[in-house]
């Protein structure tokens, strides 16, 4: 059955057959999204991904056993303080509170620890821990919720809209699926990749990179933008199409830990 972590007593708690029950803790942040779109951005797209998640779970397997932890609403944003509004744990701070967390849940029996990471830059830190907890005996898997790259996903961005992702037209879709009242389009400008420019070998990603930080983006006059991509065609049907197909890549790995059986 899947349940919410945070409504169980300690009784129910007690009852759980907890060394293998993953807990999918879903990881968003609170930082700049450019000018159309919330601050809340990641945690809101977290929210919508773990209902759309319940949802195909339930309809593919209803005996499932699954805990859903409740959202981090702030995350790891250092790249984008200087943006107003955003918010960040420091590294080091991150990164144990995320390791306090899996050794809380491993003190009382679970083994499976499921990271739903739904904002990029929380991601080096979850494989960091994944590695250093594996020698806790605790199994620490991360997903990643934005399927981005699937075809699905690709064909619902405007032709002419490269470098589309943070802020870009398919997060501003995602949270139009949620709530379109939450977005002002005509305030939004595209963003490019403009310091990069200037080298023909180091990209932002890659076997040579240097990592982006959000001035780095910039709109075609050189402002500061702080986003990937140009959100003017994002939509709420176009969310709801992310989110389905996100949701739908996913499904088939969290069956697959749930069925994992630890041995204990
Ligand atoms: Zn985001």
């Amino acid at each position: 059955m899947i349940r919410e972590y945070r409504e169980l007593t300690r009784k129910e708690m007690e009852a759980a057959d907890r060394a293998q029950t993953p807990v999918i803790i879903p990881l968003g942040a609170l930082e700049q999204h450019g000018s159309q779109a919330p601050l809340g951005t990641d945690a809101i797209i977290a929210e919508a991904m773990c209902r759309e998640l319940k949802k195909q779970l339930n309809e593919k397997e209803p005996d499932a056993d699954l805990l859903f932890f409740p959202v981090f609403q702030v995350g790891l944003s250092i790249e984008h303080l200087d943006f107003c509004g955003s918010v960040s744990f420091s590294p080091e701070t991150y990164y144990a509170m995320l390791k306090d967390v899996c050794l809380s849940l491993k003190r009382h029996g679970f083994r499976k620890i499921i990271f739903l990471v739904c904002h990029g830059g929380n991601r080096a830190h979850v494989d960091v821990l994944s590695r250093e907890m594996r020698g806790q005996g605790l199994y620490v898997f991360a997903l990643s919720s934005g399927a981005f790259s699937d075809p699905r996903v690709q064909a619902t961005i405007s032709c002419k809209n490269g470098f589309d992702f943070h802020g870009g037209e398919m997060e501003t879709s995602m949270v139009m699926a949620v709530d379109e009242k939450l977005v002002h389009l005509e305030d939004s400008e595209a963003g490019y990749p403009a310091f990069h420019k200037q080298f023909s070998h180091i990209g932002i990603s890659g076997s040579a990179a240097l990592n982006w930080v959000a001035d780095d983006w910039k709109t075609k006059e050189g402002k500061p933008i702080g986003i990937g991509g140009d959100p003017k065609g994002a939509s709420k049907e176009k969310g709801e199409i992310i989110l389905q197909v996100s949701a739908e890549v996913l499904v088939p790995a969290i069956l697959e830990i749930v069925h994992f059986r630890v041995s204990e």
